[in-house]
């Protein structure tokens, strides 16, 4: 790949630090920050894939390089898949991450999921690169596990507290280092997907 030049969408600085350590790895990719007089966009998307899209392609309008976003929910089977790509607002618009944990440790009583293996749950992300001429790509990442009992542990973000990957004893995403976390976290399996996608691929564009 000759060298491409990429805007990073996400401003949230713990997400965009671990995107562009993996992102970094590809050769001849040069990453740019998100400038910051670029709004954010509404994710009203339907999909994980839509709300990625939308992030990446106003990225791409405003800076005229290729762009590249992500976007994550997180589906609990006992809730049919809920809060799915409502995770960010799952107990209302200005929810703060406490609301929304709380909100799902009562849904879950409420249709009395109690045993963990009732309690089955996935993170889902999409990891999308958005180009000037219109095209896409894009990958995805998951882990799957279940929604403890209680919160546990002060690290990470979101729903890392009451989430316990399969095969660790039950310990949650917030008992964990980041990178820990994110070998097998949903986010690190589609940025790494993504980087070997770009690395390998890339010539073809
Ligand atoms: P986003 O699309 O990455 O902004 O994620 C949407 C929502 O999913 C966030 O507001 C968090 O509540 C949740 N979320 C995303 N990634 C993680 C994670 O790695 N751990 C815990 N919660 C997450």
């Amino acid at each position: 790949m000759g060298d491409v030049r990429m805007v990073v969408a996400s401003a949230n600085p713990d997400k965009a630090a671990e995107i562009l350590a993996i992102l970094r790895e590809v050769p001849g990719l040069e990453l740019v920050p998100r400038p910051t007089n670029v709004p954010d966009v509404e994710e009203d998307g339907a999909t994980l894939f839509d709300n990625a899209r939308l992030k990446a392609r106003a990225l791409v309008e405003a800076t005229g390089l290729p762009a590249v976003a992500d976007d994550t929910g997180l589906e609990v089977e006992a809730l049919g898949g809920a809060p799915g790509v409502y995770s960010a607002r799952y107990a209302g618009d200005h929810a703060t991450y406490a609301d929304n944990v709380a909100k799902l440790l009562d849904e879950l009583r409420k249709v009395g999921a109690i045993e963990p293996q009732r309690r089955s749950a996935r993170f889902r992300c999409v990891a999308l690169v958005a180009y000037p001429d219109g095209d896409d790509i894009w990958v995805a990442g998951e882990v799957a596990g279940h929604i403890t009992a209680a919160p546990a542990g002060d690290a990470g973000f979101g729903y890392d507290p009451v989430f316990a990957p399969d095969g660790l004893g039950g310990r949650t995403f917030a008992e964990m280092s980041p990178s820990e976390k994110h070998e097998m976290s949903h986010r690190g399996r589609a940025f790494r997907a993504l980087a070997e996608h770009l690395a390998t691929k890339g010539e073809s564009r």
